[in-house]
């Protein structure tokens, strides 16, 4: 049986409180959402901080507003509602579809948007009991000194794995970060960075306490596809992201955005070379498919074949063009 390492309990009831622990022990703490990535991680004593800080008690989290500048979600939000909430499930379909599709329904009920976006990075080496990892002599994430998928890495590239995030990165949405000091608020495409042992911009003490999808995103054509072995709960091993704003049929921007292969998700570039000034038909679609594939190299960070989900690249690519285009693939 897998138990759980001795911590202390820390349930604060308004943010500042929260914060003032954060200032205080931030980098003895684990924050805990829903729980439902922490608690697993914490019986593989992947995580052993000396407080657990449950957001639950902070009820000023937990709200959603559809106000005229954007879609603001507290962090606590749950995945269910991002999910059946009707004006997203209108204006964003696409983070309503991605929500929906995080593992399966008792977890999205538990788990948040927030930790959703915060989740950690993962890797078949990595998340395994500790006798497992000891066995292997750890790795360079925790506790060791090498890379068991780049063997002379300096970097962890486990993989990235929320669903959430690639689509937020595809609509241009914002994270708000606070901590005792003041709040700022940054693009989530400039959330993450690229090593898988820290893979965001958070340092201790910080809490992420909004999420903003701009009004601007409201008329967007959008979609998400995901690949994973079981369709019922499974983690991606592959998911991408589209998002396109049309004028009179035409492209006049778009955002293409891989995920699930390396530590932070993978913006396309040279995509609005492609899509500017040309309607999302399948030309675009497959040009984009091509873009995808030269630039995205997924590793053995996960336990499915790199060659297999390479080539799932494009498929899922043209996919999600025809998702947002309306035309059934
Ligand atoms: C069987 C199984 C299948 C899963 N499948 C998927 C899947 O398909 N797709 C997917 O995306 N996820 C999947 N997950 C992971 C997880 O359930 C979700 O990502 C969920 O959204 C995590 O939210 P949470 O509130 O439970 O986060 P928690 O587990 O509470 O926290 C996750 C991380 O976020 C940090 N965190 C939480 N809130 C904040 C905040 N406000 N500010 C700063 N840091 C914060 C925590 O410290 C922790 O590091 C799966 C989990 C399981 C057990
Ligand atoms: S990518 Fe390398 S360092 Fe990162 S978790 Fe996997 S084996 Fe460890």
């Amino acid at each position: 049986m897998l138990t759980l390492p001795e911590f202390e309990w820390v349930r604060p009831a308004t943010l500042d409180a929260l914060l003032a622990h954060l200032a205080d022990h931030g980098a003895d703490t684990l924050v805990v959402a829903g729980g439902t990535d922490a608690v697993p991680n914490l019986k593989h004593r992947l995580h052993e901080p000396r407080y657990l800080v449950h957001l639950g008690g902070v009820a000023e989290l937990g709200f959603v507003r559809n106000e005229p500048d954007a879609l603001h979600m507290g962090p606590l939000v749950p995945l269910s509602r991002i999910a059946s909430e009707p004006r997203i499930r209108t204006d964003f379909p696409s983070l309503a579809k991605a929500a929906g599709l995080v593992a399966g329904p008792q977890l999205r009920n538990m788990g948040t948007i927030g930790g959703n976006l915060c989740l950690d990075t993962r890797c078949t080496y990595y998340n395994q009991t500790l006798f497992w990892r000891q066995a292997l002599g750890f790795c360079l994430k925790k506790s060791g000194t090498v890379c068991h998928v780049v063997p002379n890495g300096k970097r962890c590239v486990a993989a990235h794995a929320s669903d959430v995030a690639p689509v937020l990165i595809s609509l241009g949405a914002e994270v708000e970060i606070a901590n005792r000091a003041g709040r700022r608020v940054i693009p989530v495409a400039d959330f993450f960075v690229a090593d898988g042992i820290h893979n965001n911009v958070l340092e201790p003490g910080d809490l992420v306490t909004r999420i903003s999808v701009p009004a601007a995103a409201r008329g967007m054509r959008a979609g998400y596809q995901k690949l994973r072995p079981r369709a019922a709960i499974d983690f991606p091993m592959l998911s991408v992201a589209f998002a396109a704003r049309l004028g009179n049929g035409v492209c006049e921007d778009a955002r293409l955005v891989v995920s699930s292969i390396a530590a932070k998700p993978r913006t396309i570039s040279g995509v609005e070379a492609i899509v500017r000034g040309k309607p999302l038909d399948e030309t675009v679609a497959q040009a984009l498919a091509a873009a995808a594939h030269q630039q995205c190299h997924p590793l053995i960070n996960v336990a499915y074949d790199q060659e297999y989900r390479r080539e799932m690249v494009p498929v899922y690519v043209r996919r999600a063009v025809r998702e947002a285009a309306g035309v059934e693939s």
